[in-house]
């Protein structure tokens, strides 16, 4: 596990309005920006808190706003004040979050300078009509040549996208991810479009112009996006905001969770259950074999998987046992007999 020291940049540097956006609520910041003297301060207090041997490669990540399109002098003052932790080899990797079409060579030229390895652009969709009813002010071009320069540069991807945007359908969702596989990047993150106030959107749900996705729709969505990412090797590290009460309480409408990214796993983990099960005899006794950790997403939030494998009457087909072998969010059948 690396160390991660978060940044928030709230809207700094970004004069585009996307009909979701509402950074100071999604970030829980509304004070001034912070500068230089208070970044060291922030990384110093992160470094004091955690155990030298446990911090991985400390990474300094700056959320929130599109850093590269910060006038150059504030890049250079926030990035600058991550350098000394560098030269003491405390920190060992700089993130930061930007839009498609704030990529070109000079400002990877300055991002290089000061050291950043990590690039998360703010792709949201890969289907122009829906960036457009979303007011992003990039098409699916930026995208492909933000990422061509990126990868020029040796520098590390990810790729964080919306599920639910006006105009979004399962078929722009599943095109949308064919084309983040093919630009290969090594991570992405998925968020479920919540309605948050003060957002162009609010406005347009409130109209009726716009409807959230339910919560069980955003879960199977997520699910079937994050199975994708996953058989071809692209880690899904993030489903759903990190939550906040400054988050929950600006929340008009949506299918917000705490505990988004845990129901999408333990919708998977049904999906398997029921692979597996229907892959063997009825007649023969099974256990299925789940990692220490996975008993609750087994489980369901509430039992629902519980319920779900009651209901088709796959209860009563196997026993459950746990390995510490057993890799997360994974499972295997073995005959009862064989154990
Ligand atoms: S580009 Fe990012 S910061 Fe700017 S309005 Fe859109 S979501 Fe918000």
């Amino acid at each position: 596990m690396s160390l991660i020291i978060p940044i928030f940049i709230p809207h700094e540097g970004c004069p585009h309005c996307c009909v979701f956006c509402n950074q100071h609520s999604i970030s829980g910041q509304s004070s001034p920006p912070v500068n230089g003297a208070e970044v060291g301060a922030t990384i110093r207090a992160w470094l004091a808190r955690s155990k030298p041997e446990n911090r991985g490669q400390a990474q300094v990540a700056f959320y929130g706003g599109s850093f590269s399109g910060l006038p150059a002098e504030r890049q250079t003052e926030l990035l600058a004040a991550v350098q000394p932790f560098r030269d003491q080899g405390v920190v060992q990797e700089i993130r930061l979050s930007t839009r498609p079409d704030y990529i070109d060579r000079a400002r990877l030229d300055l991002l290089c300078r000061h050291g950043a390895t990590i690039i998360e652009l703010g792709v949201q969709s890969c289907d122009d009509s829906v960036l457009q009813q979303a007011g992003r002010g990039h098409s699916q071009a930026d995208v492909e040549q933000a990422v061509r320069l990126i990868k020029e540069r040796n520098l590390r991807l990810g790729i964080q996208l919306m599920l639910g945007l006006p105009g979004d359908r399962f078929r722009s969702l599943r095109n949308t991810a064919e084309a983040v596989i093919r630009l290969r990047p090594e991570f992405v993150r998925l968020y479920p479009v919540l309605v948050l106030r003060g957002s162009g959107l609010e406005t347009l749900y409130h109209r009726g112009g716009y409807r959230p996705l339910s919560l069980g729709r955003a879960v199977v969505l997520a699910a079937s996006m994050k199975k994708r990412f996953d058989d071809q090797g692209i880690r899904v590290v993030r489903m759903g905001l990190q939550p906040t009460r400054e988050l929950e309480q600006s929340l008009a409408a949506g299918p917000y969770h705490p505990a988004f990214g845990e129901m999408v796993q333990a919708r998977l983990m049904l999906r398997q259950t029921r692979r597996l099960l229907a892959g063997v005899s009825k007649s023969a006794p099974v256990v299925l074999v789940i990692a220490e950790r996975d008993q609750s997403i087994f489980r369901g939030l509430g039992s629902a998987n519980i319920k779900r494998l009651r209901h088709l009457g796959l209860l009563d087909r196997f026993s459950l046992r746990t390995d510490p072998q057993q890799p997360r969010h994974t499972l295997k059948v073995v005959q009862a007999d064989s154990l």
